[in-house]
């Protein structure tokens, strides 16, 4: 039998397949998706096996060396790795590597073991080895006393080639074996628990005046139970987790105590279960309150999605924000659970694991694992193992978690389908929707995409009836719909208001501070000022390293938003000395504005700079809903999935910012996000939500304001017929990148006429600088093919872009279907 493997041929990644002849004596253990042992060049490295054929003739064929583990990888994750590399133009290889659990965190052990059976075949074996030369008369005394050993112990007994030769004699005389095994690699342990101690509640009133860090975390642990140690630090005071400890009031316990819950009804202590990796109901049976009445529109969903467990089907579950879509999937996901399946539960952010895991496990009492890209491959690789045992009943996180070797796989749910952090901008460069669709079709699991504002390529799915459409029109009962009023930024600017609070936005702020509530100011970009300009010659300064204008930083740095690239600010301008000003706004601009209106409020901020620490931005969080500031200032992170009770006004400071953006989906991207922005504010109080444009008729503005999904997707179903676009042809983005801009330009060109040759039948607009055309030195230059009928012309592309030779020092990337600007 011939087997063709995907190796590791660099460490720590798969890169190429490569054939490999089979022993006879291994034929029964190797199927698609074993683990074998095979020799690249002359190392011992370890390979997927994807494929079986029959033996051909054919010399020179190296065979495996041993069989690691014969059902590794199940063959349907091998199948969905065939359909990435084919869908995405990439190599299987690469393909594979998102399925897999990180190399780095197993080892492959030498081992070598003895052969004949103890008693008198041993003794006579020890006596033909007394005649042998030292090393190898030791080794066997050694191997004969405790049957097997790695190669760390022989070392005692000699190294290198002296070593080799006294094991191959032993070998050669039939008296041990060689073997691999593959070792976990220790240290990748999970976060001890934390347990209070008696005495811990009477001691809190004491310490809560000095230490409100420390009385925080006791009274969490007082009322919810013991907590992971990451999870309870989360925010940073392992510090006063030790003093704690020091002080007598909490122990640490290497096992989840029996009936450790974590109850914190925001779910944010469970956020650093993202860490951990795991979490599961370690009480046993589910927390369930009073269960909800499902209003009728919800109970005919849940029907649908129930009928079809076991069989498979696709289903978009459209329901305007707070319309009850989560209920629905929690409860599709419980009757998945009682009928012995597993489920996969994808959001798009980070930000929004907690909270689900959180009502996973108090509404089912599920085992539940997250998976997510910042694990540390110690982490992903014991929460693999453990979901591939099936110790996991759901995988809830990002979209890497969509490759979870869950077994009896029933139920995939993809919240927030619309999201763009569905597509992953590295190679494999795959779409989650599409994936989890495929999947599901290749598990006989149903697929659930939800939204309040799906994306137009799944909604025009949905009407020609590729995938069942499931509405939800109605809000549920005592969910308001907040006020939405738009205000014209242009009139501002004719009445001579300064400042990017308009007049009316302000006076609501001094109403929601009055009472006591607190207010949201949404922008999407970071930073102080994006144009920073001297009035005198026109100076700006631009990145050394990229193409792109540096933001201005109040801490008094410029820097550069696509490399990181950071140089001080003068305030005068380098090359005349001229005045400096800075044009526009970002999120530290408002916050500067706020404190100058209100100097008494509370005000945070959270964006990307705020926020790069990690667990930052749940401390923000926590300070935010526990009413610990009045105004929170920030970027997209939080505007999606989160609602806070408090909150009666959130005010969007431009919502031009997305609208001008260079791609034929900004008016789609405004759209979602304006109608997300209006969807969460005011959920269970009476809210308000103010946007400010220079164009307050263009339709995705006020149609988000009127939250009219149906009439935003004709529009933008026209348009995109009329241009030629995404769903009625695929886009797919070739880049081209070096240090020699020309060479980069003419590879191009190049490329760009053998498609237009060989392939045809496509437009092929290009080549055109990326954007911004430089980055960290490397020029970037690309063709976008409009191709209709990709089904037909996919293989003809292919073809093309496997003649292709890409001269030296270039890098070539292909995006089938791509998302994000490059
Ligand atoms: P969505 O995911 O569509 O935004 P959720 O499922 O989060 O909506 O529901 C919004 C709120 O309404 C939640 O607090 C939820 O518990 C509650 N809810 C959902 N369904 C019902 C129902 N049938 N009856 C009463 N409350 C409900
Ligand atoms: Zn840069």
């Amino acid at each position: 039998m011939l087997i063709e493997v995907a190796v590791n041929s660099a460490p720590g990644a798969i890169d190429k397949t490569l054939t490999y002849r089979v022993p006879p004596e291994m034929v029964q253990a190797v199927r698609v998706g074993s683990l074998v042992l095979v020799t690249l060049g002359k190392r011992p490295v370890t390979g997927l096996v994807v494929a079986l054929s029959e033996e051909a003739k054919r010399a020179g064929l190296k065979e495996i060396r041993t069989v690691l583990e014969a059902d590794f990888l199940p063959p349907q994750l091998v199948d969905l790795g065939r359909y990435l590399a084919e869908r995405y133009f990439c190599p299987l290889a690469v393909a594979l590597r998102v399925m897999l659990p990180p190399v780095t965190a197993r080892r492959l052990e030498r081992r070598w073991r003895w052969l004949p059976p103890a008693g008198e075949e041993t003794a006579a074996a020890l006596n033909l080895a007394a005649y042998l030369p030292p090393p190898a008369r030791e080794i066997a005394a050694c191997l004969a006393e405790a049957a097997a050993a790695g190669v760390s112990r022989m070392h005692k007994f000699g190294r290198g080639r002296e070593l080799e030769h006294a094991l191959a004699v032993l070998k050669n005389h039939g008296l041990i074996q060689e073997e691999w095994c593959w070792r976990e690699v220790p240290g990748s342990r999970r976060s001890p628990w934390v347990v209070p101690r008696t005495g811990a509640a009477a001691a809190l009133a004491a310490i809560s005046r000095r230490a409100p860090r420390q009385a925080a975390m006791l009274k969490t642990l007082l009322e919810a139970g013991p907590q992971p140690a990451s999870v309870l630090a989360s925010g940073g005071s392992y510090a006063a987790l030790h003093r704690l400890e020091q002080l007598g009031l909490v122990e640490f316990t290497l096992t989840p105590p029996a009936g450790a819950g974590g109850t914190d009804p925001r779910g944010l202590k469970h956020s650093n279960l993202v860490e951990a990796g795991e979490t599961g109901n370690h009480g046993g049976a589910a927390n369930v309150g009073a269960p909800l009445q499902l209003n009728s529109d919800q109970e005919q969903a849940l029907q649908a999605i129930e009928g079809a467990l076991g069989r498979g089907g696709t289903f978009l579950l459209h329901g305007v924000t707070g319309s009850g879509k989560t209920e629905v999937y929690l409860r599709a996901t419980g009757v998945a659970l009682a009928r012995g399946y597993r489920a996969l539960f994808l959001v798009p952010e980070h930000a929004l694991i907690p909270q689900i895991v959180t009502r996973l496990r108090q509404n089912l009492g599920a085992r539940v694992a997250v998976i997510h890209g910042d694990l540390s491959p110690g982490e992903r690789a014991a929460t693999w193992e453990r979901v591939r045992r099936g110790e996991i009943q759901v995988v809830a996180g990002s979209r890497a978690a969509l490759f979870a070797p869950l077994p009896a796989l029933g139920l995939i749910v993809v919240d927030e389908e619309h999201a763009g952090s569905y597509k992953q901008d590295a190679a494999p460069r795959y779409d989650a929707r599409e994936v989890a669709i495929k999947r599901g079709h290749l598990e006989g699991a149903v697929v659930v995409l939800g939204s309040a504002t799906p994306s137009t390529e799944t909604f025009y799915l949905a009407r020609q009836g590729k995938i069942n459409l499931l509405p939800l029109p109605r809000r549920v009962a005592g969910l308001n719909l907040p006020a939405v009023e738009i205000i014209d930024l242009r009139e501002e600017y004719r009445a001579g208001h300064q400042g990017y609070l308009s007049r009316r936005l302000r006076r609501e702020i001094d109403a929601v501070l009055a009472v006591g509530k607190q207010a949201i100011l949404f922008l999407n970009r970071r930073g102080y000022a994006p144009h920073i300009l001297c009035r005198n010659c026109g100076y700006v300064p631009v990145c050394r390293h990229c193409d792109v204008a540096l933001t201005f930083h109040q801490e008094g740095t410029l820097r550069c938003h696509y490399c990181g690239y950071a140089e001080p600010a003068g305030s005068a301008c380098p090359v005349c000395g001229g005045p400096l000003v800075h044009l526009g706004a970002g999120t530290q601009r408002v916050e500067t504005e706020a404190r100058a209106l209100w100097p008494e409020a509370r005000i945070i901020r959270a964006d990307g700079d705020t926020t790069a620490r990690k667990g930052r931005w749940e401390e923000i969080y926590r300070t935010f809903a526990g009413g610990g500031a009045d105004i929170l200032i920030g970027t997209q992170t939080i505007t999606r999935g989160l609602d806070f009770p408090g909150v009666t006004l959130v005010g969007v400071v431009n919502a031009d910012l997305s609208l001008y953006q260079p791609d034929f989906r900004a008016r789609e991207r405004t759209f979602q996000l304006l109608t997300q922005v209006a969807g969460r504010a005011g959920r269970k109080t009476p809210g308000k939500v103010i946007i400010q444009t220079y164009n307050p008729g263009d339709p995705a503005i006020t149609l988000a304001a009127a939250q009219d999904y149906r009439r935003f997707y004709e529009q933008e179903i026209a348009n995109r017929r009329a241009g030629g676009y995404p769903p009625f042809i695929k886009l797919v983005r070739i880049g081209f990148s070096g240090r020699d801009e020309a060479g980069v330009i003419a590879a191009a060109h190049e490329l760009a006429g053998l498609i237009q040759r060989d392939a045809g039948g496509m437009t092929v607009l290009g080549p055109a600088p990326g954007f911004p055309v430089r980055v960290q030195d490397n020029y970037r230059w690309q063709l976008m093919l409009k191709v209709p009928n990709w089904s037909r012309k996919k293989e003809r592309l292919a073809g093309c872009l496997a003649a292709y030779r890409l001269r030296q020092g270039l890098r070539l990337m292909v995006d089938v279907g791509p998302v994000n600007p490059w």
